[in-house]
């Protein structure tokens, strides 16, 4: 049986077939019963608050759900079933302020939020359980990943989203933070398939997850409103609201390890990622405009 712990909205959004069980990476037990009523053979954590501005609205909560719930998780499993393979998503976030280019699973860590902060701790408790206890735990060093399920407020889908609001007539500017920041930027659906087979090897390994290609924001959105036949510097707005106290300028990192023992590539690039995201928004929008849930601005 495929299960799912629904922690959010994202619940709203899987297939049929997933059973759905509410759970908190807060409440420990509400994790072993989980385990206990789907006895689960694999689980992959995904769960976080992922945002990094929020961080710094929400550090304790950050650090309870992302770096402490990674804990109860591994917890919760060498309680019910110590053989259980455990995916952790850790997050190019933690490299931050990078001290070398491209990152690999060797790249020391300077996290610059305290959502980087929390994602280190929880890779690192990872990796401990799997040398204390010989559990098959592995930590996947994920770079940006999107994909049109991608929430409104990370910058791929406030793009995309944003260019299609433009072109329906709802909405005249967008406004943004640092268009010079860039970020290795991959389709979630590949890197979807990463997970797996890490946990689908003879033995548990860290692995980083990512294209090897780095774009800053500002040709991002070149890209969005051009797919739309627009120029994007005819609508972004630099706002200072959207700038963060700590940035992490740039990403890139090195998936030769993922490649050569897990047989890993990326399928889709930068551009038809983009593209994709562009095209899902914009029926979206006329969806949405056709059926009156959204109206054009008078
Ligand atoms: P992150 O890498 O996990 O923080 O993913 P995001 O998609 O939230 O941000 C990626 C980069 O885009 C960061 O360097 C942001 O500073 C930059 N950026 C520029 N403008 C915006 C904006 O309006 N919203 C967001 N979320 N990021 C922005």
């Amino acid at each position: 049986m495929k299960a799912a712990l629904n922690t959010g909205i994202t619940g709203q959004l899987l297939e049929k077939g997933v059973k759905l069980i509410s759970g908190d990476l807060i409440d420990e037990n509400s994790l072993i019963r989980a385990l206990e009523a789907t006895e689960a053979e694999e689980v992959y954590n995904l769960g976080a608050q992922s945002f990094v501005p929020a961080s710094w609205d929400q550090p304790i909560l950050t650090g309870e759900i992302t770096a402490l719930g990674v804990t109860r998780l591994l917890e919760a499993i060498r309680i019910v079933n110590p053989k259980i393979r455990f995916y952790q998503a850790s997050s190019s976030e933690m490299f931050g302020k990078v001290q070398e280019s491209p990152q690999t699973e060797k790249t020391p860590f300077y996290p610059r939020s305290p959502y980087g902060v929390a994602k280190a701790y929880g890779h690192w408790i990872t990796v401990n359980y799997r040398e204390s206890y010989d559990m098959f735990a592995v930590s996947g060093i994920l770079f940006n990943h999107e994909s049109p399920r991608r929430g409104l407020e990370f910058v791929t889908r406030k793009v995309t989203h944003g260019v299609a609001c433009i072109k329906a007539g709802l909405q005249k500017e967008l406004r943004m933070g640092n268009l010079e920041a860039k970020r290795d930027w991959g389709f979630a659906g590949d890197y979807v398939r990463a997970m797996w087979l890490m946990l689908q090897q003879k033995t548990p390994d860290d692995f980083v997850i990512a294209t090897g290609e780095t774009h800053p924001v500002r040709e991002m959105c070149e890209i969005a409103f051009s797919r739309a036949g627009m120029d994007y510097k005819d609508y972004v707005v630099q706002d200072k609201k959207f700038f963060r106290p700590a940035e992490v300028h740039t990403l890139t990192g090195d998936a030769g390890k993922a490649r050569r023992v897990l047989g890993w590539k990326p399928e889709v690039d930068f551009k038809g990622l983009i593209n994709m995201m562009v095209d899902a928004d914009i029926d979206e929008v006329d969806r949405q405009v056709k059926n009156g849930s959204l109206s054009p601005r008078k």
